[in-house]
């Protein structure tokens, strides 16, 4: 039996979206968001308003690198970065698991005064990645109160709802990883290559491949395994895999508790020292999460150091959109990553 429609991969989004849809009261923030925004949704504010916060991006920095920059969105905003910026990159986001907290974006803050631009304090404490996606969720904030050249005093003295934070997590990675209408033969192998090029969490890319305005598919869940570090190494690899994090809206998946099937996708492409993609049609169940679906996958990281990681995507067959396509290309190798690992660290001017 088909399951409630899912609205956006985002759990916080899709909640949120659903709520509006079913037409309770939207926040006031939200409210005069839209009407600033001409919107008949918070979702298509958001659209509109990140828009055009990079289409000025892009006329003040037309040379600027594909990456964008949390510093100059801040001043194409007109927003004040306060706080230590973190003096490196760290890691490349896909060789860590970047266990999102409980409430993303949280980590920042952005205040309001009466005089003056507002300010966002870079987080301290998280390490690269995380930081931009932070920073940009509250630039996210900041343009929810926006109207014009000034700030709404009335909704910027208010605390922000829960729809709000979805809605500023939402406008970070508009922000942040800009391509709508992805089209990929491995979801999976996308995000992460996405994540390391944008130099954001590989959260934030998954998240992003199944946001509203990506139209082309209709995504269910996605899951980030690593290996359980409280499993023997001498049994199996799906004894050993569990979730390290999920998002799959409406259903509920216990963390670090539940692991892979025998002989599933994931199971097989975690066996190996590579990077390897696959895609396959599986019944899948993960806790509640259950269902048929194309599932899209992506392994990478080392077994024997306990740091090999696979990212699946579900893709629901249901949709009519998804006949006659591309045929399936299960185990197929992939070299892509080693690029990235090559990447000199910057030690300015990266955020
Ligand atoms: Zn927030």
């Amino acid at each position: 039996m088909p399951g409630p429609e899912i609205f956006a991969l985002d759990p916080q989004l899709n909640e949120s979206m659903r709520a509006e849809t079913r037409g309770e009261a939207i926040p006031l923030a939200l409210r005069r968001f839209q009407d600033c925004w001409e919107s008949c949704g918070s979702t298509s504010a958001a659209q509109r308003a990140t828009a055009a916060v990079l289409a000025r991006y892009h006329q003040l920095f037309p040379s600027a690198s594909p990456v964008v920059r949390v510093a100059r969105l801040c001043d194409v905003v007109g927003v004040r970065l306060t706080g230590l910026r973190p003096r490196s990159r760290f890691k490349p986001s896909y060789t860590v698991v970047d266990s999102p907290s409980r409430h993303p974006g949280y980590s920042g803050s952005v205040r309001f005064s009466r005089q003056g631009a507002p300010s966002i304090e870079i987080p301290e404490g998280v390490d690269g990645y995380r930081a931009r996606v932070s920073a940009a969720h509250e630039i996210g904030h900041v343009l929810v109160h926006k109207r014009g050249d000034n700030y709404d005093d009335v909704t910027t003295r208010l605390p922000a709802s829960v729809q709000e934070e979805a809605i500023a997590e939402y406008a970070a990675r508009l922000l942040l990883l800009p391509t709508g209408n992805v089209k990929a033969p491995n979801l999976a192998e996308y995000a992460v290559r996405w994540a390391s090029d944008a130099e954001v969490t590989v959260h934030a890319a998954a998240c992003r491949l199944g946001d509203p305005d990506q139209r082309y598919r209709q995504l269910n869940g996605a899951v980030l395994w690593k290996l359980s570090p409280k499993v023997r190494s001498d049994l199996l690899l799906s004894e050993r895999l569990t979730p390290a994090w999920h998002v799959c809206p409406g259903a509920f998946v216990p963390i670090g508790r539940c692991k892979a099937r025998v002989g599933s996708l994931v199971a097989e492409l975690a066996n190996g020292s590579t990077p390897v993609s696959g895609v396959q049609i599986e019944d899948v169940r993960i806790g509640s999460f259950a269902g048929k679906f194309k599932v899209h996958g992506f392994a990478w990281g080392s077994v024997s150091a306990g740091t090999r990681l696979v990212l699946s995507v579900f893709e629901g067959l249901a949709d009519t959109r998804l006949a006659g396509r591309e045929a399936f290309t299960a185990g197929e190798v992939s070299d892509v990553l080693t690029r990235g690992e090559q990447q000199p660290l910057l030690s300015e001017g990266w955020f």
